[in-house]
């Protein structure tokens, strides 16, 4: 191709990477006005948590150039180290922060997962609305449905009502199903989301024996008795909550988002491989899995999955900041390797603070276009083939599979 023609193109393709409406099809919310600082902003850069967090992950190349985009953000010099970056931010006023972070992102719309530990410190999903075009929509957290269900039928027991492990079972199964039933009804909940991950592993039986799920319930049971803390996180009953969303999602048309891969220390690694998830993939085909986080670093199974399960879907979140830049170019490559362009979704996995929103957004446009551009260079994709990829991946393929109804607004 004669190269000027193809420096046209690749500016064309630029124009679109950079100003293209974005769905963030995976995000968590912000932090209230009043706790802006009450969380280590090196979490920004790293799910790692105490010294390896505040000592270790500010030594990271994702740490260098997240200092040094924030820095340019904020007006700051060069050599603006982290600790700069962190004082510049608290002496901005709240909004005017979060407008700064959030107006050059050109996120269209957000899918919040609202099933935080600490929903108190957090702004409700519609508070969201103000920084984007479109209404913020639910994700549904099922282990924090389930938790929540269990925690009250204990607490009614202690006050009076005799239970036994039967009838803990039947009451939880019947107000799950229930539940469940009525978020997959809300228009405002647009999928759910499972932590299986985090819990018990991505092995998730389809088969499941009633008498385990009746030890499960009662393990649970005597543990929230001892700690007044309820995790769930008994295999059992893990996989019979994942499934009953599964079905339930499948019959009503909402997708399941599931966490794999990249993580904190509570993630057992080998049990967060989507690879883990060919059963249960199989076993519920009418419903939409969406991978999480790149599924980094399985970002080639998970691709592998999509590949071959119509029912599959990849989202490519997450490595926007954690990742250095070549790390995250070589994370788009894979995901590309395999993977239908039209099964692909982009996300920041945004949470706490508004510059993750607007790392997890320039990262992720400036890799791909890096990554476009150097195929369509070697002549391997027009202008045409990216310019498409560039749309499904942050719009297209999101509003389809969630059922948004948006329409893409370009200025
Ligand atoms: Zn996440």
């Amino acid at each position: 191709m004669d190269t000027k023609l193809l420096e046209q193109d690749l500016l064309e393709l630029s124009r679109t990477v950079s100003s293209y409406p974005a769905i963030d099809n995976h995000a968590h919310a912000f932090l209230k006005i009043e706790n802006r600082d009450a969380m280590p902003f090196e979490g920004l850069i790293s799910e790692a948590t105490g010294p390896a967090l505040t000592e270790d992950a500010i030594h990271t190349l994702a740490c260098y150039r997240a200092t040094a985009q924030l820095a340019k953000l904020f007006g700051l010099g060069r050599d603006a180290t982290w600790e700069d970056v962190k004082r510049r931010r608290r002496e901005l006023e709240y909004d005017q922060l979060c407008r700064l972070c959030m107006e050059p992102t050109r996120i269209q719309c957000i899918l919040i997962d609202d099933g935080l530990w600490i929903p108190d410190m957090v702004n409700d999903y519609s508070w969201h609305d103000r920084y984007t075009g479109s209404p913020t929509k639910r994700i549904v957290r099922i282990e924090v449905v389930a938790q929540d269900i269990l925690k009250d039928l204990i607490d009614a027991q202690v006050a009076g009502t005799t239970l036994t492990p039967v009838s803990i079972w039947q009451s939880f199964e019947a107000k799950l199903t229930a539940q469940l039933k009525s978020s997959a009804a809300d228009p405002e909940v647009v999928g759910f989301k499972s932590v299986a991950c985090y819990r018990t592993g991505l092995d998730i039986s389809v088969n499941q024996d009633f008498a385990n799920l009746e030890v499960g319930v009662v393990q649970l049971a005597l543990r929230y008795e001892t700690t007044r803390t309820m995790r769930l996180s008994e295999k059992a009953v893990n996989d019979y909550v994942v499934t009953a969303a599964l079905r339930i999602a499948g019959e009503c048309g909402k997708p399941v988002q599931f966490h794999t891969g990249l993580g904190d220390n509570d993630i057992t690694l080998s049990k967060s491989t989507p690879a883990l998830m060919q059963p249960v993939i199989k076993a519920f085909p009418n419903t939409k899995f969406v991978l999480l986080h790149s599924s980094y670093p399985f970002t080639q199974e998970a691709g592998y999955l999509a590949a071959v399960y119509r029912n599959v879907f990849l989202d490519f979140g997450e490595i926007f900041p954690f990742l250095s830049a070549d790390g995250q170019r070589d994370v788009v490559k894979q995901v590309l390797e395999l993977c239908p362009t039209n099964k692909i979704m982009w996300s920041t996995d945004g949470h706490f603070w508004p510059e993750s929103y607007y790392l997890g957004t320039i990262q992720a446009r400036q890799v791909l276009y890096e990554v476009l551009e150097a195929s369509m260079r070697r002549g391997e994709l027009t202008l045409t083939q990216a310019t498409s990829i560039v749309k499904s991946a942050f719009f297209d393929t999101a509003n389809k599979v969630y059922n948004l109804g948006l329409l893409p607004r370009t200025v």
